[in-house]
């Protein structure tokens, strides 16, 4: 049996979700969100981001049926989320939460196998799908045997992705899914989850507080402010044409370094086999580290190319010319933000 919404995705063009006039006023008439309009590519990310109170909780939760909209329509892979039965669609939107919602008292791998296991798959095929997710999110096989609180916090979070993954929903919602973990573990992740996120065709919707969080994780941004939609746009267009003084100070200082955080090592290096040797010994990078880090190499290197390495070999290199090449795109970009 097939858990998609749309057997036929085809059919239901290119968005998996579509935000049509959509509004919500909860029963004390705080108006939360207001006439909110955007759609999301199938396959792309989505952050929303905003000031604390801006309505992006509530955004999100009206995509899984949580809330319901007071106004407008809501679409996902192209039906109205009104005609959907609550508990099928949200079998179909994977749900990963700040404080991870693991039950303590079933093993990493029941955890992991919930949902599947709602779904009526056999044993040995959820057996066969939490070996996968749990190598997917490179969480050692010797887990699914222990129970959360076992964990680290960054392992727990591993297996809620692990657990949002498992029956291949179309959607995944994500609300600051790393807001609880220590700086370092935070871009573990998001860098982890970013190489995960590549190779599967799944839409994601990722609710932050954080900027740098929103520019990095999302192929497009909405900037929320008092329940309305400020701008949706590309982290690059973002950063070049901020709609209006309130997301230029959301975007704050150092646009150069954010736009660097928002390009990864992949993206940008050059080949390995174009007749140039690739020095030994030093630092390297990875393809799925972002500039930022790049720039933070080269400040502690002495040498203008570093190689990138992926599972122990060489495949490209990164010099301080990819990097140019970046903020050359940008040439009147970033001058009028600097007031
Ligand atoms: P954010 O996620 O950006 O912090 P929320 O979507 O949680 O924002 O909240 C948006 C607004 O709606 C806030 O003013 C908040 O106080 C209000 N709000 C959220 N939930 C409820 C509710 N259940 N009843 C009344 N007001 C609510």
């Amino acid at each position: 049996m097939s858990t998609n919404l749309n057997s036929n995705p085809t059919d239901a063009g290119p968005n998996a979700i579509e935000f049509d006039g959509v509004s919500k006023v909860y029963g004390d008439g705080t108006e939360a969100v207001s006439d909110v309009s955007f759609a999301v590519p199938r396959g792309e990310t989505a952050t929303i981001v905003g000031p604390s109170g801006c309505g992006k909780t509530t955004t999100m939760k009206m995509i899984n049926a949580l809330i319901e909209p007071t106004a407008g329509d809501l679409r996902v892979t192209g039906r109205s989320v009104s005609d959907l039965d609550p508990i099928e669609l949200r079998r179909n939107i994977g749900y990963v939460i700040q404080d991870i919602g693991l039950f303590n008292h079933m093993t990493v791998g029941e955890n992991v196998g919930i949902v599947p296991d709602i779904l009526g798959w056999d044993d040995d095929r959820i057996d066969d799908r939490v070996g996968e997710l749990l190598e997917l999110v490179r969480l050692p096989d010797g887990v699914r045997t222990k129970y959360p609180p076992g964990l680290s916090g960054g392992q727990q979070q591993r297996v809620g992705v692990a657990r949002a993954l498992a029956a291949e929903p179309d959607v995944i919602l994500m609300d600051e899914p790393f807001g609880a973990l220590d700086p370092i573990t935070r871009k573990e992740l998001q860098d982890e989850f970013l190489r995960i996120q590549e190779g599967l065709d799944v839409t994601i919707v990722f609710v932050t507080h954080d900027i740098d969080e929103a520019l990095k994780m999302g192929d497009r941004v909405a900037v929320m402010r008092d329940g309305e939609l400020v701008q949706y746009d590309p982290p690059i267009e973002l950063l070049r044409n901020p709609a209006d003084e309130f997301v230029a100070s959301f975007l704050g200082e150092d646009l150069e370094l954010k736009l660097l955080g928002t390009v990864t090592v992949g993206e940008v290096m050059g080949s390995v086999d174009d007749g140039r040797d690739t020095r030994s010994g030093g630092s390297t990078l990875s393809p799925a580290d972002d500039l930022r880090t790049a720039v933070q190499t080269w400040l502690r290197e002495e040498t203008d190319e570093i190689p990138v390495v992926e599972d122990g070999a060489v495949v490209g290199r990164l010099s301080m010319q990819h990097l140019r090449h970046v903020l050359g795109e940008l040439p009147n970009a970033l001058e009028g933000n600097h007031a």
